[in-house]
C-alpha cells in the first residue's frame, strides 16, 4: 500500500456505475502520485426513491470494486454510506476530498447521469480545478458518433443506426452483408410458451451474499426501511468474476432459446431465457464488446441459431447505444417532455404490487422481490398501463428509474418517456405502443388466473388494459391519425358505435377513480 501525501497528481472519479479496472480514466494511473474517489452517498438513493435491491447492488459492488483496487496496491478515497461525516452528496464528498488531497486536476470516464456531470462539473469549478471528462470505452460508440448519425435526419430509426454499427464494427457479418441474407429475424423469433407453458426452463443463475454483501444489505435495511421493495432474495452478481459467470452461463443455457421467447411471459417465472447481463453491463463489470463477442461466437460454433444471436445483439449493439445517444444529445429538455399532456398520478399499487390485474400483480411483485423485469413486462404490462392510463411521463420515470437493479438514468429514461410513454413525440417509437388485454393473452398465461376478461371493454369483469386501450385511442385520435401507422387501430375504432364510446369513456374514468 502506497502512503501518498497532498498534494497529488490527480483525482481519479470512479461512479458507482464505473466499476471497470479497463475504464479510461483508471488507464494512466500512477499510484505515486494518484488516489481514487468513491463515495457511497444518501441523495443517490433518495433522489428518486431508489428500491432496496437497488442502492444494495450498487454498494455491494462499489465496495468489491474498491477491494480489487487496493490490492493492486492504490490509494482509494471511500466513504461509506453510514460514515459519521458523510456529507450525503457527491457535490459534498468531492469538496471533502479536494481539501483532503489538493489534486491538481480531477480525472473520470464520463458518467451516464446527465444530473451527476451537472454536480460534478459544478464542484471541480468551485475549486478551481479542471476536470478531465474520458470517453467510456464499455459502450461502442460514443455519444459523438450518434450526434453524427443523427445530423441531418428528419427521423430517428434504431435500425439504421444497428446496421450502420454492424458494419462498422463487422458483427455478424459476411463482408460487406449480413450473414444469413437479412439484418433482422424478428419473424423467427416472439413466439409465445403456448398452453402447456415453458418447459425445462435453466435454473436461476444466483449469487449467495457474500460477507461484504450481507454487511450491505444490512446497512441498507438499517438506513433505508422505508425504501421500496425486499432484500431476502438478493442474488445478483456484485464483482467482475461473477459477472463472467453470468455471462457464461447465458450464453451456455439461455441463448439458444433467448430469440423465440423474447417476448413472452408466464406467471411466477422472472427469468426465462432473458440474460440479466443489463446490471453487470451498466455498472460495467460487463463491457458491451465482450458480451456481443460472446454471443457471436455461441453463433459461429454452433452453439446457438442465428436469430437468436441477432436478437440479442440488435439489444445491444442496437438499441443499447441508441438510447445513450438519445438521452446525451435530448438531455436536458428531454426529461420534461410530455407530449400526450398525460396528467395523472401513478396509482399507489405500483409501490406494493397489491392488484386484481394479474399480469400486473406477477410483474410488480417480482420487481419489488428481486429488482428486475424483463422488457416485455417493463413495456407491454407495466409502462402500457401507465400510458394507457394517462400517468404523467416524469411519474412514470420516477418509478421506472428506483425499482430496478439496472437503472440508470441514460437508458432508463429514453426507453420509459421515449418508448413506453410515448412522451417524446414520436423520437423513439415510431407511434405509441398500445395494444388491449389481448395481447397480454396472446403472450403469457396470465389471463387465465384473472378476474377480468381482455375480450370486454365495459361490464364488471372489463380488462382495465381493454378498456383504457379504446379509451387511449378516443382521447387521442386526432393527434394519431397523422400517423399512418396507427391506420389500423384507428379503423377498427371506427366501428365503434356512439353508445359504445360513450360507455367506454365511463367505464374508463371509473377505473381511474377505483
Ligand atoms: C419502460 C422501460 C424501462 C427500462 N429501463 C431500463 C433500465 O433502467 N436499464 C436497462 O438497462 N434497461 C432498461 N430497459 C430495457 C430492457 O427492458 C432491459 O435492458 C432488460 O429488460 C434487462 O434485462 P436482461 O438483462 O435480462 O435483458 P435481455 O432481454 O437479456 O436483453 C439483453 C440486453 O440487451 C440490452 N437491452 C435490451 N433492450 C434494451 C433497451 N430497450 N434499451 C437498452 N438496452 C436494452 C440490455 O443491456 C440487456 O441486458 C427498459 C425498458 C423499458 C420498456
Ligand atoms: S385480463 Fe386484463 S388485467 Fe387480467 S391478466 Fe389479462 S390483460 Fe391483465
Amino acid at each position: 500500500m502506497q502512503h501518498l501525501a497532498p498534494p497529488i497528481r490527480h483525482l481519479v472519479l470512479v461512479l458507482g456505475d464505473q466499476l471497470d479496472l479497463n475504464a479510461s480514466a483508471l488507464q494512466d494511473f500512477d499510484p505515486l502520485r494518484d488516489v481514487v474517489w468513491m463515495a457511497e452517498v444518501m441523495e443517490e438513493s433518495t433522489h428518486v426513491p431508489s428500491s432496496k435491491q437497488r442502492t444494495a447492488v450498487f454498494l455491494s459492488a462499489m465496495r468489491h470494486f474498491a477491494q480489487a483496487l487496493r490490492e493492486r496496491g492504490w490509494t482509494v478515497h471511500y466513504t461509506e454510506l453510514d460514515d459519521t461525516d458523510n456529507s450525503g452528496s457527491l457535490a459534498g464528498e468531492l469538496t471533502r476530498a479536494i481539501a483532503q488531497w489538493q489534486p491538481d486536476a480531477l480525472c473520470m470516464t464520463a458518467p451516464g447521469d446527465w444530473r451527476v456531470l451537472q454536480a460534478l462539473q459544478a464542484t471541480a469549478k468551485a475549486h478551481g480545478k479542471p476536470l478531465q471528462l474520458r470517453d467510456d470505452l464499455s459502450f461502442f460508440t460514443t455519444v459523438r458518433d450518434f450526434a453524427a448519425h443523427a445530423k441531418g435526419r428528419k427521423q430517428l430509426r434504431m435500425e439504421y443506426w444497428y446496421r450502420e454499427q454492424r458494419q462498422r464494427f463487422g458483427v455478424l457479418m459476411d463482408g460487406g452483408k449480413p450473414v444469413g441474407g437479412q439484418w433482422n429475424f424478428d419473424a423467427d423469433n416472439r413466439e409465445s410458451f403456448g398452453k402447456q407453458g415453458p418447459q425445462n426452463l435453466p435454473a436461476p443463475q444466483r449469487f449467495a451474499p457474500d460477507e461484504t454483501t450481507q454487511k450491505v444489505l444490512a446497512l441498507v435495511s438499517r438506513v433505508l426501511p422505508k425504501a421500496p421493495g425486499h432484500l431476502a432474495d438478493f442474488a445478483w452478481p456484485v464483482t467482475r468474476v461473477q459477472a463472467l459467470q453470468s455471462l457464461d452461463d447465458f450464453i451456455t443455457h439461455r441463448l439458444p432459446l433467448f430469440g423465440q421467447f423474447e417476448d413472452a411471459m408466464w406467471t411466477g417465472e422472472p427469468w426465462l431465457y432473458h440474460s440479466q447481463l443489463s446490471v453487470s453491463m451498466n455498472l460495467k463489470l460487463l463491457s458491451a464488446h465482450e458480451v456481443v463477442q460472446a454471443a457471436e461466437q455461441a453463433w459461429a460454433r454452433g452453439h446457438a441459431p442465428l436469430a437468436a444471436v441477432e436478437g440479442f445483439v440488435r439489444q445491444i449493439l442496437g438499441w443499447r447505444e441508441y438510447v445513450r445517444g438519445m438521452y446525451w444529445t435530448q438531455m436536458p429538455g428531454y426529461v420534461e417532455r410530455n407530449a400526450l399532456d398525460a396528467q395523472e398520478a401513478l396509482p399507489e399499487f405500483f409501490w406494493t404490487g397489491e392488484t386484481d390485474m394479474a399480469c400486473l400483480r406477477d410483474a410488480l411483485q417480482q420487481t419489488l422481490r428481486y429488482g428486475y423485469a424483463h422488457h416485455i413486462q417493463r413495456l407491454m404490462v407495466l409502462g402500457l398501463y401507465g400510458l394507457l392510463r394517462g400517468v404523467h411521463p416524469q411519474h412514470m420515470h420516477t418509478w421506472f428509474l428506483s425499482v430496478y437493479v439496472d437503472a440508470v438514468e441514460w437508458v432508463e429514461l429514453p426507453n420509459t418517456l421515449g418508448m413506453s410513454q410515448f412522451g417524446d413525440g414520436g423520437l423513439m417509437a415510431s407511434k405509441p405502443y398500445v395494444a388491449t388485454g389481448k395481447y397480454i393473452q396472446r403472450m403469457s398465461n396470465h389471463c387465465q388466473g384473472c378476474k377480468f376478461d381482455p375480450a370486454q371493454s365495459t361490464g364488471p369483469k372489463a380488462c382495465p388494459y381493454t378498456t383504457l386501450y379504446w379509451d387511449f385511442l378516443m382521447r387521442h385520435e386526432a393527434m394519431l391519425k397523422t400517423n399512418p401507422r396507427m391506420a389500423m387501430q384507428l379503423k377498427n375504432l371506427g366501428r365503434l358505435s356512439v353508445e359504445q364510446r360513450e360507455a367506454i369513456g365511463q367505464a374508463a374514468t371509473l377505473h381511474r377513480q377505483s
